[in-house]
This record gives C-alpha cells, sequence and structure tokens, in this order.
C-alpha cells in the first residue's frame, strides 16, 4: 500500500470478517472506514438469526476483534457452544461495532456502489498501483458520495444474491414476475415469518443445509399448524447429499440436522420430489390467503413436465458473488468458481466438500489491481463451504500486507482444532479427517490442495463427497 497517503483503508461490509478486518487494521495502525449497507453491523446474519451455527463459538471469533473487546471487559461465550445467528450479532458482533474505535469508523446504512481507481477507468494502467481507489457510496436517504481510499478489502459476502431457481444459471421463466411468491432463503417458518407458512403448501427448492434447516423447522411448524403442506424438489436423482455425512461430519451438529432431515421424509412428513429442475413458475389464483409472502399461489414446472403447486416457495439455491460494484477493477477471477483465480480450484464444489482448503491469505487473494481485496464468503464466490475461520486468516493476512510486513502476511496460520481437521488423498475431494501435522505454513509451498508435500487442511469434512450443498 502507497505510505504515502494517509488515507483510510475502506472495508466493504460490516460482517464477521469485515469487523475483523477493521480490527487488525487498528491494531497495525492503519485507518479502517467500513460501509455497511444494511442498519447494523452483522445485517446479513441478522437475516438467519434464528438459525444454529454448526462451527462451535471458539472458531466463529477472530483473535484480533477479540483482543480488542478483552480490552473493554467483554467475556468471550462458552468456546464449545453452538451459536444461533442471532447470538453471534448479539454476542459477538453488536459489541464489537460499538466499540468506539470502530464506531467512529463505521458507516451503517451507506451501500458501496462501485469501486474504481480515482480517475482511471479501467483500461487505463499509467500509475495504476499509486493512484487511490475512489468509492462510491449511496447513503440511507438516497445522497450519493465518493469516498478516496488507499485500498479497498471487499467482505460484503453473498447473502443479497441469492442463486436463481432455474436450472441453467438463469431464473426460470416467470421467476421475476412471481418474486412476490417466493420468500427469503432462509425464512423464520416458526417464528417472524410464521404467518406466510402456517396452513400453506410451502415448496422448498435445494438440497443443502439451508434446505434441511428450513425443512425441520416446517415439520415443526406443521405439528402446530396443522394443513401445512412441506414439500421438497431436489434436482439431483436422491437427496442423499442433503442428508449429509452422517456419523462422518466433523462438526455433529451438522451430521445430525441431516439425519432428522431423513427421518421426516421417510416417515412422509415431507414430500419429496427428486429430479426436478424448476424450468417455469405460472401463478394463479386459488391459493390459500396470501400473508407476508403475498403473491399468488404458483405452479412450478420442471424441465421433464412433471408440475407442482404451492403457495410460498423458498428458494434454497445458495448464492454468488455480486460482481457489479467491482466492475471498474482489473480482478483475476476462476472462471467457474468467480473465487480469487488460485483460490478456485482449492474449493470448487464440483472436487471439495466440506470447507476444507489451505490455510491462504494476501497473496493468494491478491488482484491485478494492488490493494484491493476481496475476503470472506464473497472471496469464495459461487462455493458454499466458505467458513469463519477461514476468512479471519484471510484478513489477517491481507491486512500484514497491505501494513508492509510481507512476512507475517506469508505465514499463513492455522488455529488446529482436535477434530475438524481435514487432509487430503492426491485428486480427490478433501475429506478424510487427519492428524494435526503443522501449525503454520507458508503459503507458497501450500497453495495446491493436492499437491505434494501433503498439505494440511483447515476445515470441518462434511463425509461427502463433494460440496454442492448450496445448489439445487
Ligand atoms: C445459514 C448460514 C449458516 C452458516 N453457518 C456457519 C457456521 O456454522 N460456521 C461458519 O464458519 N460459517 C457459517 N456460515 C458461512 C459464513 O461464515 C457466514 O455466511 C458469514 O456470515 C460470512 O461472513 P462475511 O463477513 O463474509 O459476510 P456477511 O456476514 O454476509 O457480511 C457481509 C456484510 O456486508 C454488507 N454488504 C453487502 N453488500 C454491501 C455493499 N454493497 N455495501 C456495503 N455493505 C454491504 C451486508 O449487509 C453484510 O452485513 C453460515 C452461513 C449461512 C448463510
Amino acid at each position: 500500500m502507497d505510505s504515502t497517503t494517509n488515507l483510510p483503508v475502506a472495508v466493504i461490509g460490516a460482517g464477521p470478517v469485515g469487523l475483523a478486518a477493521a480490527a487488525h487494521l487498528l491494531e497495525r495502525g492503519l485507518e479502517p472506514l467500513v460501509f455497511e449497507a444494511g442498519p447494523t453491523a452483522g445485517a446479513a446474519i441478522e437475516q438467519w438469526r434464528h438459525i444454529r451455527l454448526f462451527s462451535p463459538w471458539r472458531f466463529n471469533v477472530d483473535a484480533a476483534a477479540v483482543r480488542l473487546l478483552e480490552a473493554s471487559g467483554w467475556e468471550s461465550p462458552r468456546p464449545t457452544a453452538l451459536p444461533y445467528g442471532g447470538e453471534l450479532v448479539d454476542s459477538y458482533l453488536t459489541p464489537l461495532a460499538a466499540l468506539p474505535a470502530i464506531s467512529s469508523r463505521l458507516l451503517t446504512g451507506s451501500r458501496v456502489v462501485a469501486v474504481t481507481r480515482n480517475g482511471l477507468d479501467k483500461t487505463h494502467l499509467r500509475d495504476r498501483d499509486t493512484t487511490p481507489f475512489l468509492v462510491r457510496v449511496e447513503h440511507q436517504g438516497g445522497e450519493v458520495r465518493d469516498y478516496p481510499a488507499a485500498a479497498v478489502i471487499d467482505a460484503s459476502g453473498t447473502w443479497s444474491a441469492r442463486n436463481p431457481l432455474g436450472t441453467s444459471g438463469l431464473p426460470a421463466l416467470g421467476e421475476a414476475a412471481l418474486a412476490s411468491s417466493i420468500s427469503s432463503p432462509l425464512p423464520d417458518v416458526l417464528d417472524r415469518d410464521r404467518a406466510s407458512f402456517a396452513g400453506r403448501r410451502v415448496l422448498v427448492i435445494g438440497a443443502g443445509h439451508s434446505a434441511a434447516n428450513t425443512l425441520i423447522s416446517l415439520a415443526d411448524l406443521a405439528k402446530a399448524e396443522p394443513g401445512t403442506r412441506i414439500l421438497w424438489a431436489v434436482r439431483g436423482a436422491s437427496a442423499e447429499k442433503a442428508y449429509g455425512g452422517g456419523n462422518a461430519d466433523g462438526l455433529p451438529a451438522r451430521g445430525q440436522l441431516g439425519a432428522r432431515l431423513r427421518r421426516l421424509v421417510e416417515a412422509g412428513s415431507i414430500e419429496l420430489h427428486t429430479g426436478f429442475g424448476v424450468a417455469s413458475l405460472t401463478g394463479h389464483d386459488g391459493g390459500t390467503s396470501p400473508a407476508a409472502v403475498g403473491g399468488p399461489a404458483v405452479t412450478l414446472t420442471a424441465v421433464d413436465g412433471r408440475t407442482l403447486e404451492a403457495d410460498v416457495v423458498v428458494p434454497c439455491t445458495g448464492f454468488r458473488p455480486d460482481l457489479g460494484i467491482l466492475r471498474e477493477l482489473r480482478l483475476n477471477l476462476d472462471p467457474a468458481v468467480e473465487a480469487p483465480l488460485e483460490l478456485g480450484p482449492l474449493i470448487d464444489p464440483e472436487f471439495h466438500s466440506c470447507g476444507t482448503v489451505a490455510p491462504h491469505g494476501a497473496s493468494l487473494l491478491a488482484h491485478p489491481d494492488k490493494d484491493f481485496y476481496i475476503v470472506g464468503m464473497k472471496s469464495y464466490g459461487r462455493a458454499p463451504t466458505f467458513l469463519l475461520a477461514t476468512g479471519y486468516e484471510q484478513v489477517r493476512s491481507v491486512v500484514a500486507a497491505l501494513a508492509g510486513d510481507h512476512e507475517a502476511a506469508n505465514t499463513v496460520q492455522l488455529e488446529l482444532p482436535e477434530t475438524g481437521v481435514c487432509s487430503t488423498d492426491a485428486g480427490t475431494s478433501c475429506d478424510v479427517p487427519a492428524t494435526a501435522t503443522a501449525a503454520a505454513t507458508t503459503e507458497a509451498a501450500d497453495s495446491g490442495c493436492c499437491g505434494t508435500p501433503e498439505p494440511v487442511l483447515v476445515g470441518f469434512p462434511t463425509g461427502l463427497a463433494h460440496g454442492r450443498s448450496g445448489s439445487n
């Protein structure tokens, strides 16, 4: 980073990874300026606050953030407990964002709409590396302002861009027009959004953990609200991957989720339709009365011509990064996964299942536009296996690089959990639990998942052959 400027480092997003980046920047004596589109820090997690995380507290907090918090008298939650999304917000992100060091540098209600180099469009090369960034921000109320920045860390996640219901990466025909009949990806069917689901025909589409969570909650709802009918459509020939790895899952909570779902399907509480790739949606009258998800009843037609009728559709089809705001930057992205180029092959859901990945940091995450980094959930592009622990290590390394401490940036560190460490056999998925053999490694030596020497991967084995958990 050009040390002659006194400009701040812009951080996009005040989720767990964006706030961790801010904490690391402060520790390094750099000046963060955090833009958060939502009304509060953790705005994306707020949408799924009713969902329990499958990784315990000790993997969900960042070391620099904890140091800041502890200096203010914060008490850490029990490290082995599994928090709900709401607890992650209330007990960690909210107090962190409220610390004067952070709150004075955090602008909420501020959506970044574009990032570029000041005075240079993408085609201009001259002095590009030393030209400050310009971050365009739309504030609540509509005012748009440009902020100069010495570097930019994009930690804006993927929550706001769900994958479409259609099978070809495009919305199914009629999907956009019937948006009012489609809920958010993880509705709180038992509480906040109950009225939209009670006594209605609900169709859940997708085979990942979001689908499993929603289906299990709907089964609980159906017990209390007779007349609630639960349909589940998956594109694959079976629902096996949604049932997960069971006992082979390194995170027991995740394994149990799948096992419970399987029992509900086998008991007939959930009507499963396999091989159902959605081709189109048509709306019609005659559904039950509209509630918060207030569109008409819909008929979904599959590519093979089968049809399903529903009052509400829950899209559990995964997420993709919003790259539109980065259009004026020079990026190097994996053509399939839309993750930074070298990271893509390490997490491609076609081959990897479990969030296991060689530890990586600034050098793997770098782009042709110097001092710009995508971190956190968004760094995984379309791969669904991101874990917070990985993101915290990313920002530690990225901030070290921005501070000019290249040794610390390149020494990517692992805090190895006793269980939940994956290794890999050459060329296959990274699912095989292994004993930890190293606590730290250099990025250059370990940038390949399946290279030699065998890398130590941090993550949690799912017991599945691949990681397409967000897809339908
Ligand atoms: C249901 C669910 C359960 C999960 N469970 C686990 C788990 O158990 N363990 C684990 O390690 N990981 C888990 N994850 C994965 C991942 O750790 C979380 O998604 C986590 O929230 C990612 O953090 P983040 O900071 O990268 O992104 P986010 O938490 O999504 O934060 C991004 C922030 O950026 C803001 N933003 C977006 N666009 C803009 C913009 N243009 N301008 C300004 N601000 C913007 C958003 O409002 C948001 O506050 C889970 C994910 C989901 C969805």
